[in-house]
């Protein structure tokens, strides 16, 4: 699988143009005027100052050396004048204030657009390789950044080369000199430049691990999430420490790095330019005026800027092929996130899930995560429409790992999921997840309303549907209470006014979520943990009620739960150890049933 971690290395020239035409392609799509504009921002203001600055300077003084008529300068100085209010004034003006705003706005929402739709189907394993996150949050970041830089290194590009032609064929015009100084100091300028910026983007790399652990510890410090257990627990001190040694780890990097490239700035700076230019081209004009008589005061003034000027775009291109490798490597990032294939892919011919769901059936399903350690080992049973099946067993047993390759959220490693005695990796794999309605042990409450919360669509809700949901979920008494009803903003990320529910309610409107989708199976992973005893005792009696046609699979913890259900499968080390109804497999005496007995005990 393509992987983002692995565009760190080398890519090729076709490939570093390729990418950066891949965001202006995106820009010029959606903003076309305004990008034709940015990318010709640079030669516009390379041309003007070149006519305000350097030659008109050099005709001036010339004028005045020569005693030109007076009406020859100030027709210039009109012309000039004109030009550089239009050029740099007006259009520049109108493009910032009434053309930019839209088209940033334009090209980011595209952006945008394409990584939230691949970030909600990547694969969830993906999730799990650090590395490969890393990469997917950068990518994000990162993204709607790199178009103004590219439009601005294109727009480099395009005005640096107009620069060197219009100067450049000027300075040839009067003396070869100076291009001779400036060839010279670009070869030297590039191949520095080159360097530096291969520095740099390995200080930028190994300054990134620890910034996202120093992140993560300043996340821990400020976010609610964690302000509670912070308090009850002693991790601070550690927490602390780690954020000590990584902000000294950090320093130390900086302070090594930096005075590698520290070298090569005074290279650039003052042997390519100081010296070379004030000091040894000033002499040779000096002697060619003043000694040899070969040019007018006003062309030794043109020259001199010219050569200046020249060296500056010479230094700017120069950072141009740099500049578009390090765009061309962060884009190949974004792309290979972008284009990284699936590894839940469909078959080609995958088909449509039967419509009435008949039964589901695991044969010698066995699972590991990226680590390799075994999790789910040689699992088999069946389950048939409407019944009410538990998952059971301690801490790490393997139950919700078992449920997301039920829903294939991933795939197993081994064996096969059968969905109406069809294999499930060879149906259309969004159509089979919504065969599915869940409610995880981490479900999520949205910045939405309550509504919306329900039915996770933007659909308007059916109270109808809804109503009934509410009394069986016990958020009904809680519901009533909310003057805007299911119009009733949840969190306050974007409405002060919004409403915070306790770990139980959420729970409910989880619960309500989970019912209302029309799905054949549900699935509920602790559905009552955060429930007391008496929403809890309501929640079984509506699991219990469902009609016969859902099916529903719940993972417990709490076993008076599992009583009523149909079939307990008690998981032990990712293995089935025992199965039956909760009286036969008391009856059995065996590990359930020791569970069980325990639980009570404590509940006594
Ligand atoms: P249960 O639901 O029974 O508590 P889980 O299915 O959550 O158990 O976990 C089973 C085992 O798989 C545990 O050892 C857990 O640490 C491991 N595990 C769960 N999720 C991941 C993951 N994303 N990556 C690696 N290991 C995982």
């Amino acid at each position: 699988m393509a992987n983002p971690k692995e565009s760190n290395q080398n890519i090729s020239f076709k490939r570093t143009m390729s990418n950066n035409w891949f965001l202006l392609k995106i820009a010029f799509q959606e903003a076309p005027y305004f990008t034709i504009h940015e990318l010709l921002g640079r030669t516009q203001n390379e041309l003007v100052v070149f006519i305000e600055h350097v030659y008109m300077i050099g005709f001036i003084i010339n004028c005045i050396q020569y005693q030109r008529p007076f009406a020859e300068v100030l027709w210039f100085i009109l012309i000039v004048f004109a030009i550089v209010t239009v050029w740099s004034m007006l259009i520049p003006n109108f493009v910032d204030a009434k053309i930019r705003p839209v088209a940033t706005e334009k090209i980011n929402k595209r952006l945008r657009e394409e990584l939230y739709k691949k970030a909600s189907e990547m694969d969830l394993k993906n999730y799990d390789d650090p590395t490969y996150y890393n990469e997917f949050v950068w990518a994000m970041s990162e993204a709607t950044q790199r178009v103004p830089k590219v439009l601005l290194t294109f727009s480099t590009l395009f005005g640096e080369i107009a620069a060197i032609l219009v100067v450049g064929g000027y300075v040839l015009s009067q003396d070869i000199f100076g291009l001779v100084l400036t060839v010279i100091s670009v070869i030297v300028i590039l191949s520095i430049s080159n360097l530096y910026n291969k520095l740099n983007i390995r200080f930028m790399e190994k300054l990134k691990p620890l910034e996202r652990k120093r992140d993560y510890i300043s996340r821990v410090f400020y976010l609610q999430d964690y302000a509670k257990e912070l308090r009850m627990s002693k991790l601070k001190p550690k927490l602390y420490e780690e954020f000590q040694e990584t902000s000294d780890e950090m320093e130390q990097i900086s302070e090594k790095e930096t005075r590698k490239l520290t070298i090569c700035n005074f290279v650039v700076r003052y042997v390519c330019n100081t010296f070379l230019y004030d000091g040894v081209y000033i002499i040779y004009l000096l002697f060619q005026t003043i000694v040899k008589g070969a040019f007018g005061y006003g062309t030794m003034v043109t020259l001199y800027n010219s050569c200046n000027s020249l060296k500056g775009s010479a230094h700017e291109l120069s950072t141009v092929l740099p500049q578009f490798s390090e765009h061309g490597r962060y884009i190949e990032k974004i792309r290979q996130f972008l284009d990284a294939p699936s590894e839940l892919n469909e078959v080609p011919e995958a088909k449509s899930p039967d419509e009435a769901f008949q039964e589901l059936t695991l044969r010698n399903v066995s699972f590991s995560y990226s680590d390799h350690t075994p999790v789910l080992q040689d699992i088999n049973l069946t389950i048939h429409k409407g019944e009410k099946i538990a998952l059971v067993g301690y801490n790490g047993a393997g139950k919700t790992t078992l449920v997301k390759l039920l829903m294939r959220l991933y795939d197993t490693t081994g064996g096969e999921i059968q969905w109406n005695g069809t294999d499930i990796k060879k149906l259309n794999l969004s159509e089979y997840r919504q065969k599915f309605s869940t409610l995880f042990q981490d479900y999520q409450l949205f910045a939405a309303s309550l509504g919306e919360n329900i039915t996770m669509d933007t659909v308007p809700i059916s109270e109808k549907k809804a109503d009934p949901l509410l009394d069986q979920s016990g958020f009904r008494k809680r519901f009533n209470s909310l003057e805007k009803g299911y119009d009733t903003p949840v969190t306050r990320e974007f409405d002060e006014e919004g409403t915070l529910f306790s770990g139980g309610e959420a729970q409910m409107i989880g619960i309500c979520r989970a019912l209302y989708r029309d799905s054949s199976i549900i699935i509920l992973d602790e559905p009552s943990s955060a429930l007391d005893p008496l929403s809890e005792y309501n929640l079984n009696h509506t699991m219990m009620t469902l009609d016969r046609e859902k099916t529903v699979i719940f993972i417990s913890h709490r076993l008076s739960t599992t009583k009523i259900a149909d079939r307990i499968y008690m998981l032990e080390n990712g293995e089935i150890v025992e199965q039956g109804t909760h009286d036969e497999l008391m009856e059995q005496d065996g590990k359930y049933a020791a569970m069980f007995r325990l639980q009570m005990e404590k509940y006594r």
